[in-house]
């Protein structure tokens, strides 16, 4: 697999210019949207910190932009860490003190805090306090320090992993959703645009019909067919062009890549179809279990082309058909 088409965040990945900065810009999610905007309007009446906010989903789905968005709207800071910087409870205080009122505190990977770190979002989250433990022994006691009002927008690739006491200290549990080709359509125009490209309508559609339903690699994909563009084509993005340049890039017709496509054979060939149980195929892939739970097996359940099932993971009609395959027949037929 080419590892520049795989959603995490690297460093070069700072699509900044691309990353929508109003909740009017967010194109798709649009319950989620809706929900927050009535939630924000609500907030800015009271004039109280906005309840906090859970997002969970796939990688790349905009968890990160909509927290900054809701920021910006509410008009307040934004603080960003992540759940495995956290290693200290002091590491955590430090930040919950230096915050201003109804400031947005956004913790990626919330599912990896440690459990010494989670313990000061309890009281911090319910009652915007902190429980400082001061000497040592039989002396040691409890002091309590006020925090400012604020809002913890906590981001997670698996609900599954979160504990149920922090879980249920979100007033606003949001799952994202991969987004439709009409969604991704519209965000692979704007970027063009942005960028300063020229994209016939059927270029644009063609990038967004193989991002595996997901704006980052949709930006990522755009801009390695922008290269191929100014390289190859006068700076022109048609749907051959387009078509040319993904194909090089290893990503096939319905968006799958290389990682995606031996996910799929390895089932196929080595355990005809299946059910195998994920340990057996992360271990036969050589990589880790999460990165297949979290990326790989969502696109590939919601395209409908595997199944999971109690005794684990089996093909579905449609994964056969993708490899070009024929499914083997149930026994008795
Ligand atoms: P996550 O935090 O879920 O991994 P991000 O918020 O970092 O995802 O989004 C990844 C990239 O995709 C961002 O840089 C942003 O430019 C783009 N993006 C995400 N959602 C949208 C959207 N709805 N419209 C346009 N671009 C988006």
């Amino acid at each position: 697999s080419d590892p520049q088409l795989r959603p995490e965040r690297l460093p070069e990945d700072s699509d900044r210019a691309l990353r929508p900065q109003a909740l009017e810009e967010f194109v798709g999610q649009a319950e989620a949207r809706a929900n927050l905007r009535v939630f924000i309007e609500s907030a800015k009446m009271r004039g109280e910190a906005m309840d906090h906010t859970l997002f969970h989903g796939p990688p790349g789905l905009g968890k990160t932009t909509l927290a900054q968005i809701m920021a910006r709207e509410l008009g307040v800071g934004f603080r960003m860490t992540s759940g495995p910087v956290l290693a200290r409870p002091g590491d955590l205080a430090a930040i919950l003190t230096n915050l201003e009122p109804r400031d947005v505190l956004f913790i990626d990977e919330i599912h990896r805090l440690s459990p010494v770190v989670e313990e000061v979002l309890y009281p911090a989250m319910e009652d915007f306090a902190l429980d400082l433990v001061i000497g040592e022994g039989p002396a040691a006691r409890t002091v309590r320090i006020d925090l400012q009002p604020f809002t913890l927008v906590g981001a997670t690739t698996r609900l599954g992993l979160l504990t149920t006491p922090l879980r249920d200290r979100f007033g606003i549990p949001t799952r994202l959703q991969f987004y439709t080709e009409d969604e991704l359509f519209s965000i692979v125009a704007r970027g063009a645009r942005l960028l300063g490209v020229e994209a016939d309508e059927a270029g644009c559609r063609e990038i967004a019909r193989r991002a595996r339903g997901t704006p980052r690699i949709a930006g990522r994909l755009l801009r390695r067919v922008v290269d191929f563009a100014l390289v190859e084509a006068g700076g022109k993005i048609s749907r051959a062009l387009a078509d040319r340049a993904l194909t090089r890039l290893g990503v096939d017709g319905i968006g799958l890549d290389g990682a995606d496509r031996r996910y799929l054979s390895l089932v196929a060939e080595n355990y005809g179809g299946g059910p195998v149980g994920v340990e057996t195929i992360a271990a036969a892939l050589s990589e880790p279990r999460d990165a297949i739970e979290e990326v790989i097996e969502p696109y590939l359940l919601q395209q409908g082309l595997l199944q999971r099932t109690p005794r684990g993971r089996m093909l579905a009609q449609k994964g056969w058909t993708h490899l070009g395959l024929a499914a083997p027949r149930p026994p008795g037929q």
